[in-house]
């Protein structure tokens, strides 16, 4: 700091070089006696407070500080008027025109003469009011970050690559991990996911590093302790950083232990009703033909009708055991060879006698045979094409048109009916899945028949595919490898 002389004062014109100067900052400008005496000011200071240079002078600036900040001001200034040491201060300071507070940072800084006595204080103001709020936005917004990272909800980490590079409470909890092996970059995403969940883990943070962020889905780790964790997890990848991303990590045993206790419960239920059912039938069947005998029509007709809903029962029986092998992947299938184009005109040929209302057209030919399961192909079938009947109006026409190709067959089946919701085209081969559409509430079902065609077609190493237009009708096309189920592992 440049010392003055005693005799040294500021000329003239350099006072005006100054006074220019102090007018063309942004800040405030001021100097004060070695006492705090306010006795200059530039324009900016007093067009802000809007108040006369004489109510300025001295310390009528102190009247302009928010009341909680006077102290604080008043106490940080006295010690460095007496120390001499030049100080910062951030405080608020009332605006003038709207009376509303903005935080300042002020600067003050003594000037000496040449024996180093304080002749002087010159100091600024700057508005630092856009800069709080960007720092109280920023503390808020880690405050967030941290509480979320502190609750012992869902687990969080972070990972750079596969790495990961941290973790929360939470997340070492669930698995037993420790903060210890994070730190040490011990704990990879290939290391603690199950294997055969790692494919398709892979490809998922392949998705998140072209900064996609990845939907909830499930996987399943392996604990410390070796035991498996059904996990259901989702990440986005850090803007501009496409190797880190953050990961979430929620606990998914719960919803697993019970989808475990519904499959056992169908399957064991599906076996319960299967052979009491069976038994029913028999002897149904078998009074029928003693009525029958007797020459007794009246019993006879209420033991057909009995007999239908027996059958019906039956079906649906059967459609839940199916469910449940194919579920758990224990569904069978015999290798046979397959003339489907003899099996699609008998399926459709049944089809047209059970209903009278909808008229059945099968178009092309196939002249090689298909290797496969005659029976669950046709179920394959009646299945499509009872839908077909179910979801669209009588009096409409079903068509089903086979093609041919070097190695495989495609059969589509196509109604003239109220077609399926795009959203809906994906969910339609879940099991259990219905569409919610109050038309379609209306037509019984219970959502297993897509499911089992569906489960089929893939183990006999094909695809099915649904092209739909609300109100004019859906197509389900079928694609069958010609090696059938022997194409499939
Ligand atoms: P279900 O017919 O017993 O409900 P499915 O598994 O066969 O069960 O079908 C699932 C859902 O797909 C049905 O509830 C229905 O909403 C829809 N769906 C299936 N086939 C058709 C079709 N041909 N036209 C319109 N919607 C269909």
């Amino acid at each position: 700091m440049r010392h003055l002389k005693p005799t040294e004062s500021i000329s003239a014109s350099s006072k005006e070089q100054l006074r220019v100067l102090a007018e063309t900052v942004p800040q405030f400008v001021w100097a004060t006696q070695p006492d705090g005496y306010l006795e200059y000011w530039n324009q900016r200071y007093i067009d802000y407070l809007q108040i006369s240079p004489e109510s300025l002078r001295g310390y009528g600036w102190r009247q302009f500080l928010h009341p909680d900040d006077l102290e604080r001001v008043v106490t940080t200034r006295t010690r460095s008027l007496e120390t001499g040491e030049p100080y910062e201060i951030e405080y608020r300071l009332r605006d003038g025109r709207t009376g509303t507070y903005r935080w300042f940072l002020s600067r003050g800084a003594p000037v000496r003469n040449e024996a180093g006595k304080i002749v002087r204080w010159f100091g600024t103001c700057t508005d630092i009011e856009d800069q709080k709020h960007t720092e109280e936005a920023l503390r808020q917004s880690q405050e967030r970050v941290q509480a979320l990272m502190e609750s012992s909800i869902i687990g969080i980490v972070v990972a750079d690559g596969e790495t990961i590079v941290e973790a929360n409470d939470a997340f070492f909890q669930m698995t037993g991990y420790c903060r210890e092996e994070v730190q040490s970059r011990l704990l990879s995403f290939p290391k603690i996911t199950l294997p055969e969940y790692a494919a398709r883990d892979q490809q998922t943070w392949a998705e998140i590093a072209v900064s996609r962020p990845v939907k909830p889905y499930e996987t399943a780790y392996i604990c410390k302790d070796g035991r498996e964790l059904p996990i259901l997890a989702g990440g986005v990848a850090l803007a501009g950083h496409a190797s880190q991303t953050i990961g979430f990590v929620l606990d998914n045993s719960a919803r697993h232990e019970l989808e475990r206790r519904k499959d056992d419960f169908i399957s064991m239920a599906s076996h319960e009703l299967k052979t009491p059912l069976t038994s029913l039938k028999l002897q149904t069947q078998l009074l029928r033909r003693q009525l029958a005998k007797q020459g007794n029509t009246r019993s006879t007709d209420v033991l057909a009708r009995m007999e239908e809903q027996v059958n019906h029962l039956e079906r649906l029986v059967g459609e839940l055991l199916d469910v449940s092998k194919i579920q758990s992947g224990r569904l069978e299938y015999l290798q046979e060879i397959v003339d489907l184009d003899a099996l699609l005109h008998a399926v459709a040929e049944i089809m047209q006698q059970v209903s009278a209302t909808h008229t059945f057209v099968v178009r092309g030919t196939l002249d090689v045979p298909l290797s496969g399961d005659k029976s669950r192909l046709e179920q394959v079938f009646i299945n499509l094409l009872s839908n077909a009947i179910k979801y669209s109006p009588a009096g409409s026409t079903v068509e089903v048109d086979m093609s041919q190709g070097a190695e495989t067959v495609t059969v589509s089946v196509r109604d003239h009916g109220m077609g399926i919701p795009q959203e809906q085209r994906e969910k339609i081969f879940e099991r259990f899945y219905r569409a919610f559409d109050s038309a379609q509430k209306t037509i019984p079902g219970l959502g297993m028949g897509l499911y089992i065609v569906e489960g089929i077609v893939k183990s006999h190493g094909g695809t099915i595919t649904v092209d739909s237009a609300l109100g004019k009708g859906s197509t389900f096309q079928v694609t069958l490898p010609l090696k059938g189920i022997a194409s499939h592992p």
